[in-house]
């Protein structure tokens, strides 16, 4: 028996969920509105896996903010911005726990540095 794979990438959808809530006047008069989940700020945002899928390709895949928005505009229909893909990588570089990594690296034994990928000033943005 010979066994032979083909392998093929799957179609990736962009989920959309839609926030609505309504806002009703009550018998007595007053105003009464529904909220939105606390994480709903804006009328359009991106979600967490979309911010971690930009700092990805940006930091380790090394592309363009440029590139990333014709990446998400051929791969899910989604116009991202050059601005937007840079917001996505600054919050996620917030939210890394540089404490834990500093300790990390001062109790390491032995460390390796790899500067290729650090930006200057001057390239950003780009
Ligand atoms: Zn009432």
């Amino acid at each position: 028996m010979t066994r032979d794979k083909f392998l093929n990438c799957l179609s990736h959808a962009t989920q959309v969920i839609e926030y609505r809530r309504i806002k009703r006047i009550c018998k007595c008069g007053k105003s009464v509105c529904g909220k939105f989940p606390e994480k709903v700020v804006a009328p359009v945002q991106y979600g967490m896996r979309v911010q971690a899928m930009v700092a990805l390709l940006s930091v380790h895949g090394c592309l363009s903010f440029g590139k990333i928005g014709q990446l998400f505009a051929d791969l899910y229909s989604c116009q991202l911005n050059t601005a937007t893909a840079q917001t996505m990588v600054q919050r996620s570089a917030e939210m890394m726990p540089m404490e834990v990594i500093k300790a990390e690296i001062i109790a390491s034994k032995t460390v390796n540095f790899d500067e290729t990928g650090i930006k200057v000033i001057s390239d950003f943005p780009r």
